[in-house]
């Protein structure tokens, strides 16, 4: 079953429409800042901000927390309509990249081990985790995508928000966000919350956008249900002011993504101020124009790709033995990336 497009629209139209306040730079907590965007990604008026102090690129006025916790229930609630089936592609797209991230999470963490991860979305990256060992709980808003997950890969995923969900104290190992920390209205206080799941020396893993990347063209940089567009020392200030060390920084090819892994301190030795990157993110605002990016060869390379894809992934699922189920998919990946390794 479909989740009703019509829903979504107004749902959409609503999150346009939540009540917008001024704020301070929510990392620094200076209310200095220049304006570097009008519009978002679809031309709708988005109000962008630059912290003066640090450097922190925010949608500045922005909804109040509150209101996005009743946005997010409404969400939650619209989509309790059954379950949200994912197209093959879709799920093979998600195994690809959860078989990235999962690569990259074994470095820093030998299963068993009991890890969160949330904004699970499909349920791809926790169902390859599991296979691998690990003791996954998932949390997903989108009620439809959580009962598919859930029982397509018989996964624990919890159908809600992360507001509105609560775990004991040093129940997780690590935790994982894939492209959740840029909705939060404060980041700050999520990261101090999600702290306290973790168990001493526990490792959060977060993947975002980065305001520094060269994917979108400008006219395309800022969307509107981002609240936030990291540059790579602001995210790892971030963590550094909740507590956490930070023990590395990839940027993703191609889309530059910052994907961060930090280990909760129990006792953090240090308080350290934001540095600022200011002229760093000022710099490639200004090198980064419209005709810079057509130079760049990033928007052929993104049409190209875009050509292509349905015939490399119909090839991809051909040399997979054409699976029909998403669990079917997803083993063969994990098996044919088990032979490789
Ligand atoms: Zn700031």
């Amino acid at each position: 079953m479909d989740v009703d497009a019509q829903t979504m629209a107004r749902l959409e139209a609503r999150s346009v429409q939540l009540a917008r306040h001024l704020k301070p730079c929510p990392l620094c907590g200076r209310t200095e800042h220049d304006v570097v965007g009008t519009r978002d990604r679809d031309g709708r008026d988005l109000r962008t901000v630059m912290c003066q102090a640090c450097g922190h690129v925010f949608t500045n006025p922005a909804p109040n927390e509150d209101d996005l916790k009743t946005y997010y229930t409404e969400y939650y609630r619209s989509t309790y309509k059954g379950v949200l089936t994912p197209k093959r592609k879709h799920v093979l797209r998600a195994g690809y990249r959860a078989l990235e991230r999962l690569s990259r999470l074994r470095g820093f963490l030998t299963p068993p081990a009991k890890v969160l991860d949330v904004g699970a979305g499909g349920g791809e990256f926790a169902y390859l985790l599991s296979c691998t060992g690990y003791d996954v709980v998932g949390v997903e808003p989108n009620a439809g995508y959580a009962s598919f997950a859930s029982q397509s890969y018989g996964l624990d995923i919890r159908a809600t928000t992360l507001e509105l969900i609560d775990f004991p104290a040093a129940t997780f190992d690590a935790i994982t966000m894939h492209h959740v920390l840029e909705h939060i209205a404060d980041p700050s206080a999520a990261l101090k919350r999600l702290a306290c799941w973790l168990k001493p020396g526990g490792l959060m893993v977060v993947e975002v956008p980065n305001v520094m990347s060269w994917f979108h063209a400008p006219r395309r940089r800022f969307h509107d249900a981002h609240l936030h567009t990291f540059n790579h020392a602001g995210l790892e200030d971030i963590f550094t002011a909740t507590g956490f060390k930070v023990e590395s920084l990839y940027i993703t090819p191609g889309t530059a993504h910052l994907n961060i892994v930090a280990r909760e301190q129990t006792s953090p030795t240090e308080s350290p101020s934001c540095r600022n990157a200011t002229s760093d993110v000022a710099a490639h605002f200004k090198r980064h124009t419209e005709i810079a990016h057509v130079v760049s060869g990033m928007a052929f390379k993104r049409i190209w790709g875009n050509a292509v894809r349905p015939w490399r992934e119909r090839q991809m699922l051909v040399s997979l033995g054409n699976p029909t189920v998403a669990r079917d998919i997803l083993d063969r990946l994990f098996a044919a990336k088990s032979t490789a390794a």
